[in-house]
């Protein structure tokens, strides 16, 4: 019969709509409001899937997102690959399946239905159970802007399952005034179905938000949203995850948390089974157990690890007709689908005892419950410390984060009074502190409870009975792993709990341990005979529940995962028919092959216009930084490896940078452009990092020095002018520009019209021909291109690409960073102690350089090498070993090449390479690693064309 287990009335289901969803092939009903496993347990279903090593069935275990076993696939109406049936909200149409724990990727890609949020609040309040509902509500009447996110389709937390009256009051009654009232005020906002999972530094938090299933599917938008959330601070009022013991065969379908089975009967109006044992360490199982009896579950005991049973629910059990054993503890179970019986018994009374007889109890539902774990995943990823308790068998919250409370069951208050009492303290704090007053006092409902008694620590019955070995006491369910997996950890030498972790996998799954992490520190401390809390809690690390990498990419997929920029003359080189490299985000023209030409010919033709005639290149997408202010120059003066400070307005000159360390970080020019401003440029892949780490100095270092910068890389398009003809077509496009040599000197900038824009030139060369750097607003860019092509048309002019660049570069033994640089090399090592100061008392790296490390004689210097075959190209990348091999192997690799080209100007290849000692090396000879041969070449100086400079000045 469908739905057979499902009450005739109660829960928070919508009884007027029939859901028809299929599991692992087979037709089921369901209503709104269940989730696939509250409808599974409706039809009797308990057997999920098998389990991950040991191909045991598992069925579901807990009633959140704290369980361990029941994962599925869904197939319909919208795929996921591994989800747990407690968080999967049931809808029309649904078809899941069982799974292993090993999922798929889909293979079709997704839909793009994920979105991105931003939220700014006052106080965060996480939970929307007791003690977030009055957090929330508390913080809102003083006016703060309040979010509160629960993952749960509505609010009420625990008082939701529970189903026990507040006092003259029903406890849904006052969430739904809570509810109504948090809903009205125009500052919160209330995230249900919103799961925050990750809690990073000064309170930013994340969170998955998923939409209501059915038709609102239909209509589009997107399915779930990540929430980027900053609040100033943050109330966690997450509750507790109930735990388990550990006793032989605990993990057969039809075992389940106490709290779960009893959430189950509240939320779903769902029996979990039809005759129960419940086994406990503490107070909570036997409401459940009551609960269960009242809604017709033939409860045939409860076995309570305690020796000395509370008289209110020894007592309320007899009034049930509950049989109570205190002193008891389940030792093992019998079923293979499902559970068919418990075996219980006596726990010995003290050191070196042992179990009473066992005794078999019929049921087809064992309800555990072995203590209480306060959530504090999000606390502890915020850098909070735990501390465990010996009272109550728990780690709780240390030392809290700054702007970070912790309230309620959290915070190991297990009673419902103290959860709200200590929620509503929480949201007036937490407000009072983001700077608003208190407002009127929110109206807490009484909660009549039983005073609490203390729970008794037990993680493993202590005598296994029929299972000597331990390896049917499951610890992580989902892991398969085992007291037995503990025991072997330990004898192999593993004593922190982290180490043991990781040896044996628990806590690695899906639920990154929310209900076996504890227990398995309960069950370390058992085996090596010390205290938990010297043992001590293992760390978390977002996301707190399983997060699709497609809903943390959101819409950032496809063409919008990594923009693509192109400069202002992009179309133009696409018209002359330019073959496009990929540099950081830009794309460059890479050659421009003409008629047929292969790479090799368009790029000897380009750089012979470079060095003969007259060639341009669109430079445009080099970094380009502002630097202003007062403290302009001596902050430049702390970032570049040379002095700044001195360059007199209209100069321009090469800088290097270095980190820390003394390795060279970024290089390219200063132009001062007034007395306290300057541009700098950056290579074209760096320009991001580079602006970054000028603002992580300024703004951590030195914020005492009054300078501010901004990038300006996109507001300049940029042309170099290169060749002996350059000159002259500066001239015929900027009349009023006096480009004599000495009007117009190296390493210097004027303003002028050039093509009747307003532009900056600036006399650098970066490839050792009289060359100008033309820059005009971005917008003019094309013009420009346009009019040097039509200008320089009578000279020749060729458009010329990266690889042109690289070689004409190369040919100069100019290095560039990132190729010929790998974080590893000082200015030192590139031969450029010209750059670096020795006037300076400090900059950036500065330090490093007197490291005995920095100083040896041998480290990789720069170098050029030839081959002794002018036609070898050496593949760059290609190591370099010493001309007589050495008796020792492997052969020590002297060095590697960082840039080979073929040269026009030299009429043979060349290349440059970083080589141990190089510099004591020049005329001497190596072999070069090609493929399977050695290929000798010579060692020379790095600047291979024009090596007096005589060709910059034109
Ligand atoms: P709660 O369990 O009622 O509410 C916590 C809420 O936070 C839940 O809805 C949970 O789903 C949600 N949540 C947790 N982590 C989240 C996250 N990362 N993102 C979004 N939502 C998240 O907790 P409370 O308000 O502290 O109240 C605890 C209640 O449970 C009290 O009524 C208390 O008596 C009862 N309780 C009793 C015992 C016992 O031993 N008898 C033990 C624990 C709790």
């Amino acid at each position: 019969m469908s739905e057979a287990l499902r009450l005739p009335s109660g829960g928070r289901i919508d009884r007027g709509t029939t859901l028809n969803f299929h599991f692992n092939g087979a037709a089921y009903t369901g209503r709104p409001g269940d989730t696939l496993a509250s409808a599974l347990l409706a039809n009797g279903v308990h057997h999920v899937a098998d389990s991950v090593r040991l191909g045991r069935p598992r069925g579901i275990f807990a009633a959140g997102a704290e369980e361990p076993t029941a994962l599925v696939r869904v197939e319909a109406p919208t795929a996921e690959t591994m989800v747990t049936a407690t968080t999967v909200e049931l809808s029309e149409g649904l078809r899941a399946r069982g799974l292993n724990g090993h999922g798929r990727l889909e293979p079709g890609a997704a839909l793009s239905d994920h979105d991105a949020m931003h939220a700014h609040c006052d106080v965060l309040v996480v939970g929307a159970g007791p003690a977030g509902l009055a957090a929330a509500l508390t913080a809102a009447r003083t006016g703060a802007r309040v979010v509160l996110a629960d993952e749960h389709p509505e609010p009420g937390g625990s008082l939701l399952g529970t189903g026990e009256p507040l006092a003259a009051d029903d406890g849904s009654d006052w969430v739904a005034r809570c509810r109504t009232e948090l809903e009205s005020c125009a500052e919160v906002r209330l995230l249900t179905r919103t799961t925050v999972f990750g809690h990073f530094d000064d309170n930013h938090l994340m969170a998955l938000q998923h939409r209501a299933p059915g038709p609102a599917d239909g209509g589009g938008g997107a399915r779930r949203r990540v929430w980027r959330i900053r609040a100033r601070r943050v109330v966690l009022a997450t509750g507790a995850h109930e735990r388990s013991y550990v006793f032989s065969g605990n993990d057969r379908p039809g075992i389940m948390l106490a709290a779960a089975a009893r959430r189950h009967l509240h939320r779903h109006a769902v029996l979990a089974g039809t005759r129960a044992v419940v086994c406990t360490t503490n107070d909570s199982a036997y409401a459940a157990a009551l609960d269960l009896a009242a809604a017709g579950v033939d409860v045939a005991a409860v076995a309570d690890a305690r020796p000395a049973v509370p008289a209110h629910w020894r007592d309320r059990c007899a009034a049930a007709g509950i049989e109570v054993l205190p002193g008891h503890a389940v030792v093992s179970t019998s079923g293979h689908e499902r559970i068919t019986g418990a075996h219980v018994a006596a726990l010995p009374t003290g050191p070196g005892g042992r179990l009473g007889p066992r005794r078999g109890i019929h049921c087809d539902l064992l309800c555990v419950s072995g203590g209480w774990n306060p959530v504090l995943q999000l606390f502890a990823q915020a850098r909070g410390e735990l501390r465990y308790d010996e009272t109550l068998a728990a780690f709780v919250p240390g030392r809290a984060p700054e702007a970070v409370l912790v309230a309620g069951a959290a915070n190991g208050r297990f009673g419902t009074a103290d959860c709200l009492a200590e929620g509503a303290r929480a949201g007036e704090e937490a407000a009072r502190a983001a700077g608003f007053r208190p407002g009127a006092p929110v109206r807490l409902p009484e909660a009549r409870e039983p005073a609490a008694t203390a729970p008794r620590a037990l993680w493993s019955v202590p005598d296994p009975g029929d299972d000597p070995g331990r390896h049917f006491q499951f610890v992580d369910l989902q892991r398969d792993a085992t007291v037995a997996d503990i025991v072997r950890a330990v004898r192999a030498g593993m004593r922190s709990v982290e180490h043991v972790k990781r040896y044996t996998t628990i806590g690695t799954a899906h639920d990154q341990g929310k209900t076996s992490g504890v227990l398995a520190i309960g069950v370390v401390s058992d085996v090596l005979g010390r205290p938990v809390g010297e043992l001590g809690a293992v760390s978390f690390r977002p996301p707190y529940i399983p997060v699709g990498f497609a809903a943390l990419a959101g819409r950032d997929r496809g063409h919008l995962h990594a923009p693509v920029r192109v400069t202002a003359m992009h179309d133009r080189h696409v018209a002359a028919g330019a073959r496009f490299e990929d540099v950081g985000e830009w794309k460059r023209p890479w050659f421009y092959p003409r008629r047929g030409e292969d790479m090799d010919a368009a790029v000897q033709r380009e750089c012979r216009a470079a060095r003969r005639g007259v060639a341009m290149m669109d430079v445009s997408t080099l970094g380009k930084i502002e630097v202003q202010g007062p403290d302009a120059a001596a902050f430049l003066d702390l970032v570049y490896t040379n002095l700044i400070s001195t360059l007199n307005v209209g100069r321009i000159r090469y800088g290097l940078m270095c980190t820390a360390d003394g390795m060279v970080l970024d290089d390219g020019t200063v132009m001062r452009l007034a007395e306290h401003r300057f541009l700098l440029t950056t290579t074209t892949g760096n320009a991001a990092a580079v602006l970054d780490w000028l603002e992580e100095w300024s703004q951590t270092e030195w914020p005492h020095l009054r300078v501010r910068m901004a990038s300006v890389t996109d507001h300049w398009a940029t042309v170099a002018l290169v060749g002996p003809r350059a000159r002259g077509v500066l001239r015929a496009l900027a009349p009023g520009l006096d480009a004599a040599n000495d009007a117009f000197p190296f390493m210097s900038w004027r303003e002028a019209d050039v093509a009747g824009i307003g532009a900056r030139v600036c006399r650098i060369s970066f490839s050792g021909e009289l060359a100008y750097e033309i820059n005009v607003p971005w917008w003019s860019g094309r013009r420009l291109w346009d009019a040097l092509g039509a200008a320089g048309a009578g000279h020749g002019i060729t458009a010329y690409g990266t690889e042109t660049m690289h070689v004409l570069r190369a040919e100069k033994g100019y290095p560039v960073v990132g190729q010929d640089t790998d974080g590893t090399v000082t200015p030192h090592d590139l031969g450029m102690h010209w750059a670096v100061s020795k006037k300076k008392s400090d900059f950036i790296g500065r330090r490093s350089f007197d490291r005995a490390d920095t100083c040896r004689d041998d480290r990789a210097h720069f170098v050029g090498l030839l081959p002794a075959d002018p036609q070898e190209l050496l593949p760059e990348g290609t190591q370099l070993v010493a001309d007589a091999p050495p008796a020792e192997s492997p052969e020590p690799a002297l060095g590697h090449v960082t840039s080979s080209y073929r040269s026009a100007a030299l009429g043979r290849t060349f290349a440059l390479a970083m080589v141990r000692a190089g510099r004591d090396r020049m005329g001497g000879s190596v072999r070069a690693v090609v493929g399977d041969r050695t290929v000798p070449v010579t060692i020379t100086g790095t600047v291979f064309y024009d090596q007096e400079g005589a060709r910059r000045d034109g």
